[in-house]
């Protein structure tokens, strides 16, 4: 009994795995191919039931043809050219191949001195050059841009109180941070972490340029009159709602005049640096901040997920997080070698090669060609924009700034009819496999929302999108 059951857990038959492996392989060039064929659909009740872990184990082969067959086909259909739901990559053909390797290689990027820390240390290196940061500034590769902006407001956090906070925690200290009344909940999340609690994040009213700055000094100053310590301010590349950007020349000189650490959430708007003129003035400033959350997997397309946390002084880096007990000593020479060690600079200790696809991006396509894509998309925004202009009845909700269109199907009719109708819009061309529209509330009415962070997007998917919402409004 013992000898069956210790089969092991590599192949018995390294043919037969070879085999259904590259059927997995085709299964998944066959779909990437056909992007345009695979919409998002709803994951049927029998798939579904398929998904329970029970009876006895399959085996490769039957496994193999279970992942092309019932797992494959459903997911989020962000790789379909007229997917623009929320903010999502789209992935690249590239990020196949690194993933492959990665999964083999199976390297733990906390530290030590292997080839997965030389790339990811690759991928920081070139993300600091792009982003203006000095020689020395550290870096690391995170799930995303909500994990960057924990790490980086800890960071904030040890230049305000000291790295005694460490220790003793915040005390009776009062940090105040500020943000633009639009600021991504990520920013709020960090701060109720950090437990400096989300009433403590002033919202500074907006207009179309961004954050009021008079309102914020106000706001500095009166915190200071109250005895708290304004610690902070958040600026944003790239709204989640608009797509508008702060302006971080003004914000960096405000933040130098009060002494505030200046964090940019550039989750997906920080890249528009890569897009050329006009788009790269948007982010104007951008190298003067303390620290940028962004994501690869946003607007550099990498598959999920990847996102980045870049803080301009490498010793407030790692003043926040270092802290390593004896078994993870550094060595001088051998596997324990390598410094910095990836562990050092956030919260993860075991670390995925998130690196190699980014790496892998780049080194196949160069920032270039990435770049165009995203002015292409900011072009296909503006497109939708003059689109919706043209067509009757329906309306802009907000200027087009960079990749973001917000509209509604029909201005003439109340709020609340407004809001049943676009959402109706939104969910009719999804469940077609049409088009795919999130939604967003500004002023009392819901509109539709296209987020164009999709490389796959061409002209004439943006006029069938925009022709199909026009056939589902009068269709309702
Ligand atoms: C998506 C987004 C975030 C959160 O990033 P994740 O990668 O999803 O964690 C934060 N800020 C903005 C502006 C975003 O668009």
């Amino acid at each position: 009994m013992t000898d069956d059951r210790l089969q092991g857990l590599d192949p018995a038959s390294p043919d037969a795995f070879r085999k259904a492996a590259h059927q997995v392989l085709d299964g998944c060039l066959d779909q990437l191919f056909a992007a345009g064929d695979h919409p998002w659909q709803p994951v049927p009740a029998d798939v579904v039931a398929r998904y329970a872990i029970t009876g006895p184990a399959m085996g490769e082969e039957a496994l193999a043809a279970r992942l092309v067959q019932d797992v494959l086909p459903y997911g989020t259909g962000n790789t379909h050219p007229r997917f623009f739901g929320w903010v999502h990559g789209t992935g690249l053909a590239v990020g196949l191949m690194s993933e492959l390797v990665a999964a083999t290689m199976n390297a733990n990027v906390g530290g030590r001195d292997h080839g997965a820390v030389y790339t990811e240390r690759a991928v920081i290196d070139w993300a600091r050059g792009v982003f203006g940061f000095p020689q020395g500034a550290s870096g690391v590769l995170v799930s995303g841009t909500s994990q960057a902006t924990v790490i980086a407001l800890a960071a904030a956090r040890v230049r305000a109180l000291g790295a005694g906070v460490r220790k003793t925690g915040q005390g009776g200290q009062q940090l105040v941070a500020y943000a633009g009344a639009g600021v991504h909940n990520a920013t709020k999340k960090a701060i109720e972490l950090l437990g400096i609690g989300s009433d403590h994040l002033r919202a500074i009213p907006e207009t179309d340029q961004g954050m009021d700055l008079a309102a914020l000094q106000a706001a500095v100053a009166a915190d200071r009159a109250a005895g708290a310590v304004p610690f902070a301010v958040v600026g944003t590349a790239g709204s989640v709602d608009l797509g508008r950007f702060d302006d971080l020349n003004r914000l960096a000189d405000l933040a130098a005049e009060h002494g505030l650490w200046l964090h940019v959430d550039g989750a997906f708007g920080a890249w528009a640096r890569l897009a050329g003129a006009p788009w790269d003035g948007l982010v104007a400033g951008i190298e003067r901040a303390d620290s940028l959350a962004c994501d690869f997997h946003k607007w550099m397309y990498v598959p999920y997920d990847c996102g980045m946390v870049l803080l301009r002084n490498e010793a407030e880096h790692r003043a926040a997080f270092a802290a390593r007990p004896s078994y993870l000593q550094g060595q001088d020479r051998g596997l324990a070698g390598g410094d910095p060690w990836f562990c050092d600079y956030g919260i993860d200790l075991s670390r995925g090669n998130r690196g190699l696809k980014v790496w892998a991006a780049l080194m196949a396509y160069g920032p270039d060609r990435l770049g165009a894509a995203i002015a292409d998309n900011c072009e296909r925004a503006a497109q939708m924009g003059h689109l919706v202009q043209a067509t009757p009845h329906m309306a802009l909700m907000a200027p087009v700034v960079s990749n973001l269109c917000v509209f509604t199907a029909d201005a003439r009719l109340a709020p609340a009819e407004q809001s049943a109708l676009n959402t109706r819009i939104a969910q009719d061309l999804q469940l077609a496999g049409i088009a795919v529209f999130s939604t967003v509330t500004l002023n009392g009415a819901t509109a539709l929302r296209a987020a164009i962070t999709n490389h796959r997007t061409r002209p004439a998917d943006i006029a069938l999108a925009i022709a199909a919402v026009d056939r589902a409004r009068q269709g309702g």
